[in-house]
This record gives C-alpha cells, structure tokens and sequence, in this order.
C-alpha cells in the first residue's frame, strides 16, 4: 500500500528553484506521484502505519521537494479524528487573503526540514486560491486557519521559498497576529 518516496532535504538546491506550470493533460508519472504523494502524507497522519513504517507525519508536499520542478502539491488535512480530505492543487493562484494574519503557535513544520526551528510563521489567517484539478478542471478552494496556513507553505515551495526563510520570533508577532 505504502510506496516509498524520497524527499529532498532543505541543503538541496533543487527546493529553491522557481517550478514551471504545469501543462494538461497531465503525465502518467505526475499522476503516479500525486497518488504516492497522498498515499504518503495519509499514512504519516495515521499512527500506527506512521510507526510501523517510520514515517514523519506532515499534512503537504509539493512536487519540488520529491525532485519534480512543476508547480502542484498535496495536502491531506485532518478535519475530524482519523478523517482525511484530500486537495490536489496544481497551478495554484492566491485570488484573495484576510487582513487578519495567524501563526501556528507550535511552528511550522516540513517533511524536508529535519530539525527543530524555533519561531514562527506569519500567514493570512483566510486564503482563497484558485488552481486546477488533475483533469485539468479550474477549482476555487477557500481555506482558513491550519488549512489556511497549509497552502500558503505549499504555494511557497512552488516559488523555491521554505517556511525557515520567513521565520520570526513569537514575541514579534503576538501584538498584530493571532497565534492558533
Ligand atoms: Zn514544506
């Protein structure tokens, strides 16, 4: 059932490069790929497979950190205990986003990030982004909260940016932006 990917590390220079649109239809190896992609980050969120099988939990990932310089990711949110909702997003465009800006109280986190970073995120707190789905089939998603912070870390990914770049100590934050 689990089919093994490779993340990139951050020290990879593949991570900060630009991804290039994607052009439909999509290819039978990206298809493979988002499958895994979602195999995978479904399985982390699960505890016993993510031990038995040594995974790091994390609710995204985008094709760049597997190698791949095309701009879609993956994000498996966990909306209920143990209950998943999938979101493919390729070519994805922030239409719009809330005054009101959030950070994860907790940190960010990265599947190719694999160290403790201390400080926090500035995100919008409410996202609206439009992009395709695997057929190609234009889609709107508006997200909020963890979703919300979610896609803004895999919308940087697109643009070579990781969640370390943009870190800022809590106490900076808490004046203007609500910790969640
Ligand atoms: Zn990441």
């Amino acid at each position: 059932m689990l089919n093994a990917i490779s993340i990139l590390d951050e020290k990879d220079k593949r991570l900060r490069e630009i991804s290039q649109p994607v052009v439909f239809p999509l290819t039978s190896q990206d298809k493979e790929l988002i499958k895994k992609m979602a195999a995978y980050l479904k399985s982390s969120q699960i505890k016993e497979i993510a031990k038995k099988y040594q995974l790091r939990p994390g609710m995204g990932l985008a094709a760049s950190q597997l190698g791949i310089n095309k701009r879609y990711f993956v994000i498996v949110h966990e909306e209920e205990e143990q209950k998943f909702k999938e979101y493919i997003m390729i070519n994805p465009t922030i239409v719009s986003y809330s005054e009101e800006q959030i950070y994860a109280i907790d940190g960010e986190g990265c599947l190719s990030v694999n160290r403790e970073v201390a400080g926090v995120v500035p995100r919008y707190a409410r996202v609206t982004i439009t992009g395709f789905n695997m057929e190609g089939k234009k889609i709107t998603i508006r997200a909020r909260e963890e979703l919300a912070i979610a896609f803004q870390h895999e919308i940087d990914h697109l643009d070579g940016i990781l969640f370390i770049d943009k870190v800022i100590n809590p106490l900076e934050a808490s004046s203007s932006m609500r910790g969640i």
